[in-house]
């Protein structure tokens, strides 16, 4: 079975892409979705970031997000020590539900690939473009966000052009029609590969 990974920036489109696929009948692993309930749901990584982070990292039992936000914020040190907690169990967990799996593919959607350097654990990786001005103004209207929250954190990310040469297909996020007819050809295309 093959490991297809599904990528881009905030806003490309990644979610809108993944249900198209999920539509044509393929089974979808939703990467950050997965990490937030393990980060709830696992007692190691409850442990693990009570360790790190003291008592405040739940509160009531339930992860404390805005805590950990503020910790992780610009510092990229403590931001290694969550993912080194959480990424190798959902590693586990993906791996598990691979084993359920009978499709000739799986989409997995992750909004960090090239940037950990994770490409070798994809088959092959789908990048989701779109327009900057489009994405700005579709992710403040999703998330009633601020211009300048958005903008600062797409110049955070890695720009397009640098993950384009990466990938081995671009999903051209315009209009959701057209996107469709992308999705479908690009699906026959991983069916004959
Ligand atoms: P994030 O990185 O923030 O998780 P994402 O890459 O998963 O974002 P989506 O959530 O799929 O992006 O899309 C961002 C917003 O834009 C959503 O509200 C979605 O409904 C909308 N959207 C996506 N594609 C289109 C499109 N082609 N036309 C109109 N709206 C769109």
């Amino acid at each position: 079975m093959k490991i297809i990974g599904l990528t881009g920036g905030i806003g490309s489109g990644k979610t809108t892409v993944a249900n198209m696929f999920r539509e044509l009948g393929v089974p979808v692993y939703v990467a950050d979705l997965e990490a937030k309930n393990l980060m709830n749901t696992s007692k190691v990584i409850k442990r693990q970031l009570i360790e790190k982070f003291g008592d405040q990292a739940y509160s009531n039992g339930e992860l404390n997000r805005n805590f950990l936000a503020a910790k992780v914020f610009n510092d990229e040190v403590e931001l290694k020590k969550i993912n080194n907690i959480v990424h190798p169990k959902v590693k586990e967990h993906f791996e598990k539900w691979l084993t359920k799996q009978t499709s000739p593919y799986i989409i997995k959607e992750a909004a960090i690939i090239f940037e950990h350097n994770r490409q070798h654990e994809y088959d092959a990786i789908i990048l989701v473009v779109s327009d900057k001005q489009k994405r700005l103004e579709r992710v403040m209207k999703r998330d009633n966000s601020t211009r300048e929250k958005v903008i600062s954190i797409m110049n955070n990310q890695m720009a397009d052009d640098v993950k384009i040469p990466l990938s081995d297909y671009i999903i051209e996020n315009t209009t959701i029609e057209d996107t469709k007819i992308q999705v479908e050809k690009l699906h026959q295309k991983l069916l004959e590969s």
